[in-house]
C-alpha cells in the first residue's frame, strides 16, 4: 500500500496516520515530524526551517521535495508507505507523481479526512488552551496553518480528485470511529 493521507490541521490526521501505518506494517512518513526533528537536533536543515515552522508557514517546495525523495528511497519504503503532511501544494503533488513513476511506486490510495471548518477552529482553540507542547500549536500559529491549508493544500485535493480520485472519510467522531472508517475503505 502506498497511501497519501490528506486533511486540514486539527483533523486528527497524524493520529490516524500512526494507527494506519502500524496496522499495515508500513512506514509512517511525516514531513512535519522530519522537519521538527531537524529543528530540535539543530541540523543545517533544522536551522533553515526553524522560523518557518514557528510561523506556521510552509517550507519551500524544493526543500521538502528533496527531503521526501531521500526518505522514499530508503529500503523500508519498498514494502509501501503512508505519507502524512505531503504533498501540501500542487507543485509538491506533481513532483511526487514524477518521483513515484520513476521509482515504479505509484500511489494506491489517496484518502482525505474531512472535517467542517467551524469544528476545526473549535478544536484549535481547545488544543491551544491545553497546550500540546508543540511550539507551533499556539492558537495564533494553528489558525495560520489552517489558512495556509485552505489556500495551498485544498487545491491538492482538487488536483487528485481530477486525476487519481480521492476517497473521502468523515473525520467526525472518536479516534476509533475514524480509524474504523478508514479501515473499511482500505478493504
Ligand atoms: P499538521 O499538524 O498541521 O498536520 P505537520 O506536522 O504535518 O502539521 O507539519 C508541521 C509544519 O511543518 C507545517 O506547518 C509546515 O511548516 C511544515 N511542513 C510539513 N510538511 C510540509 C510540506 N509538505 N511542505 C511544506 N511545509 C511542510
Amino acid at each position: 500500500m502506498r497511501i497519501v493521507l490528506l486533511g486540514p490541521p486539527g483533523a486528527g490526521k497524524g493520529t490516524q496516520a500512526v494507527l494506519l501505518a502500524s496496522a499495515h506494517g508500513i512506514p509512517h512518513v511525516s514531513t512535519g515530524e522530519m522537519l521538527r526533528k531537524a529543528d530540535k537536533d539543530g541540523t543545517p536543515l533544522g536551522l533553515q526551517v526553524r522560523s518557518i515552522l514557528a510561523r506556521g508557514d510552509l517550507v519551500p517546495d524544493e526543500v521538502v521535495i528533496a527531503l521526501l525523495r531521500e526518505r522514499l528511497q530508503q529500503q523500508d519504503c519498498d514494502r509501501g508507505f503512508l505519507l502524512d503532511g505531503f504533498p501540501r501544494t500542487v507543485p509538491q503533488a506533481q513532483a511526487l507523481n514524477r518521483m513515484l513513476v520513476e521509482l515504479h511506486k505509484e500511489l494506491t490510495h489517496i484518502i482525505e479526512i474531512a472535517v467542517p471548518e467551524d469544528i476545526l477552529i473549535a478544536r484549535i482553540r481547545s488544543r491551544g488552551a491545553s497546550g500540546s507542547g508543540r511550539s507551533d500549536d499556539t492558537e495564533e500559529v494553528a489558525s495560520k496553518r489552517l489558512k495556509v491549508f485552505w489556500e495551498q493544500t485544498a487545491p491538492v485535493i482538487e488536483y487528485y480528485r481530477k486525476s487519481q480520485g480521492v476517497i473521502e472519510v468523515d473525520g467526525l467522531g472518536t479516534i476509533d470511529d475514524v480509524a474504523t472508517r478508514i479501515g473499511a475503505v482500505l478493504q
